[in-house]
């Protein structure tokens, strides 16, 4: 290849772009906003530009939040993929629709100074070196792009309140309702149908013979069915006979609200049919938050792993924030049955030995205490002996025995010891006993992470994770583990204590018993648990950790 051939190549890679065209639905109601009248605008601005087109997006906003945020990853992803360098909007407002994205293009133009977003009708290029009134220019209508949508979504904030006041319920109707009027005088009517077939719900669940799943079965087969005309399933039934719209109340984020609907059930019924379901086991997904709420990093790109519930179940995916390939949806129990494999690698074969340690590391501590306050008693009494130098020193300096030379020599002396002994005795007063009753929760809790994790509440389950890992990460469907130092260690020891005890086992003509195993053997192994116990006393930056 030549260097014109190669320049050319250059030249051509330099301007390939993507791009992105994105109207609300608002806009689609008016002429000339439509998403082909966007691409239209972007398409001649390229030609104009001499910029190959890699590829266009179109984004709707009649689609999903959901659908729409996955196709600006994809925009993102596809960028970085075919490392196209520029990126061409009509507006802001069409580019970034949150801080987000917003803050996902900046990362973008920062990488590398060949990349490029242009916004066509805000006459705008942005890039690495852009001037920063033109990176004020820019941060100013991301700002504002994010203020229109607040705005929107407060006008449809009050739109529902104020139809919510005046008792009727916004949006769709529920399983047994349908809506009849004009636009902006919509209200919810019993359906014929399906009316009366809810009110049948209520009224075999409250007989106290049918579970959720039989009540469920029942009336599909007596023809109950959701607006898309499906049966509905376990989880939409309980929600249905939760809700309080039948009983003519409505509930809008959290607030209930009198409505002028007619009611299917009387509030006898609605509240039975409330305390029947509160004395069934309640249901394993009523979880609020997912236990891996804010502990959990992308192997990939460190971004946090962000968690959506979908049929009753967490799931959790990297947030790509950053352009980052992680595709994988980890369900929350998938991921703690990988984690149970991690509690099991921390289990001692040997309780004894554990109990050992423990009683071992508290003998220690004693005698160290007894050390330590010895040590801190020298160390004071130097404090003080340093205090008197110097006030000795200031005395032969006035009556001039010494010169100021040695003065000032003799004191700079004296006094760097004594902030040496002073911050030498503020170690000291460290909790370490809190940090002995650390080091032997975590070793308890290593024990028996399995069962505490199984047993208790999510609170807990969080504070094990803490304890006893570093770092979670996600990579695929894997659950990567940093554990804590303390941690670490436990897990070696137990490693080559399975492969001691294989051995010692496996010996044929084995005249040691399992007591002079533990003793001779074991021991000495885990004394090394005492020695990292110990290290986080005395390592304070860790300590300060542990003891929080
Ligand atoms: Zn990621």
């Amino acid at each position: 290849m030549s260097m014109e051939d190669k320049r050319q190549k250059y030249k051509a890679k330099q301007n390939e772009c993507v791009l992105m065209a994105r109207v609300s639905s608002r806009d689609q109601e008016v002429e000339g906003y439509s998403l082909p009248a966007q691409v239209r605008l972007l398409k001649d601005y390229c030609l104009r530009k001499d910029l190959a087109v890699l590829k266009i997006f179109q984004i709707s906003e009649s689609a999903s939040g959901k659908k729409q945020r996955e196709l600006f990853n994809e925009v993102v992803s596809y960028i970085a993929e075919n490392k196209a360098n520029v990126l061409v909007c009509e507006k802001v407002d069409r580019l970034t629709r949150n801080f987000k994205d917003a803050v996902m293009i900046d990362d973008w133009l920062e990488e590398d100074e060949k990349h490029e977003v242009h916004l066509v009708k805000d006459s705008l290029i942005m890039h690495k070196h852009s001037r920063s009134q033109e990176k004020l220019n820019w941060g100013l209508r991301v700002l504002f792009a994010k203020n229109t949508i607040d705005n929107l979504r407060e006008e449809v904030d009050k739109g529902v309140r104020e139809k919510l006041e005046q008792g009727w319920l916004p949006g769709k109707p529920l399983v047994g309702y349908k809506t009849v009027g004009d636009s902006g005088h919509k209200i919810h009517v019993p359906d014929p149908q399906m009316g009366p077939l809810m009110r049948e719900a209520f009224e075999l669940y409250d007989s106290g013979n049918y579970s959720i799943k039989l009540l469920v079965k029942t009336m599909d087969e007596k023809g109950l069915r959701t607006h898309f005309g499906r049966p509905l399933v376990k989880s939409q039934m309980h929600r249905m006979l939760s809700n309080p719209f039948y009983m003519g109340k409505m509930t809008w984020k959290g607030r209930l609200y009198d409505g002028k609907h007619e009611p299917l059930i009387t509030a006898e019924l609605f509240e039975r049919v409330q305390q029947r379901m509160k004395r069934k086991t309640t249901p394993k997904y009523a979880k609020h938050n997912p236990v891996f709420k804010g502990t959990m990093r992308c192997a990939e790109c460190g971004g946090t792993i962000a968690w959506e519930t979908q049929r009753e179940h967490w799931y959790g995916h990297c947030n790509h924030f950053k352009p980052c390939n992680q595709k994988a949806y980890v369900r929350q129990e998938a991921a703690e049955k990988q984690l149970l494999k991690e509690f099991s690698e921390l289990v001692s074969p040997s309780p004894d030995v554990i109990e050992w340690v423990k009683v071992t590391l508290r003998t220690k501590y004693e005698a160290d205490m007894e050390a330590r306050t010895a040590l801190k008693k020298q160390l004071k009494d130097r404090h003080s002996q340093l205090g008197r130098r110097m006030d000795v020193l200031y005395e032969d300096r006035l009556d001039g025995r010494i010169s100021v030379h040695q003065y000032d020599k003799m004191q700079q002396q004296a006094s760097n010891e004594q902030k040496m002994i002073a911050q030498k005795l503020e170690d000291f007063e460290e909790d370490y006993l809190a940090v002995l009753e650390k080091g032997i929760d975590i070793l308890d809790l290593s024990q028996k992470a399995a069962a505490i994790y199984e047993s208790k509440n999510d609170t807990d389950r969080r504070a094990i994770l803490r304890d006893l890992f570093s770092n979670i990460r996600l990579n695929g469907n894997l659950i990567e583990v940093e554990r804590s130092p303390l941690v670490a260690a436990i897990a070696k020891k137990v490693k080559k204590e399975k492969e001691l005890r294989n051995t010692f086992e496996q010996t044929v003509n084995n005249s040691l018993t399992e007591e002079e195993f533990v003793n001779g053997t074991l021991s000495p192994l885990w004394l090394g648990i005492i020695a990292e116990v110990k290290h986080l006393m005395i390592s304070s930056p860790q300590t300060a950790a542990y003891v929080s």
